[in-house]
């Protein structure tokens, strides 16, 4: 047995047993595991990188990363956290030395504010349906078909 640990999942791998894995760096994933963590970091330096342009180190941001995921942030939540910042509170990155520790003082505040924006999204549609359909009772009422009466003239009977 040769056991590894998967530090993404935090269980062991038996190299000997086990082929669903691949090194990366000096550490053994889970092939799922690696996957999961690399599309969520390519999410991140994505739109890390739409903030940041030049200035983005991605060396400094992996780190970074590394931390939120293991304090249970989500990629997604990053995200939104980089987009609260720089898009609606209009921040500017040249305090942000290349990398996203700002995340660290915002995630809180960021996802309650998503949470809350999409809560009041819902309210909205909701009452949208509400009012469509409230009017559509009051004005298109299926009209009654009026049946035209037997013409008297060309009634042979
Ligand atoms: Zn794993």
């Amino acid at each position: 047995m040769t056991l590894v640990k998967c530090p993404y999942c935090e269980e062991n791998i038996d190299r000997n047993f086990e082929f669903n894995w691949t090194k990366h760096g000096n550490r053994y994933w889970h092939d799922k595991c690696w996957e999961s963590y690399d599309s969520g970091r390519k999410l991140v330096y994505d739109r890390a990188g739409q903030y940041l342009g030049n200035l983005a180190d991605y060396n400094k941001i992996t780190k970074q990363f590394n931390r939120y995921i293991k304090k249970g942030y989500s990629p997604e939540g990053i995200v939104q956290a980089l987009d609260y910042w720089y898009n609606i509170q209009d921040n500017s990155p040249d305090k942000a030395l290349g990398g996203i520790g700002i995340i660290d003082s915002i995630y809180i505040d960021a996802t309650r504010y998503f949470k809350e924006r999409q809560a009041l999204k819902d309210k909205q549609a909701k009452e949208q349906i509400h009012f469509q359909k409230e009017y559509e009772r009051r004005y298109y009422q299926p009209r009654a078909v009026k049946i035209p009466k037997a013409n008297k003239r060309f009634h042979f009977e």
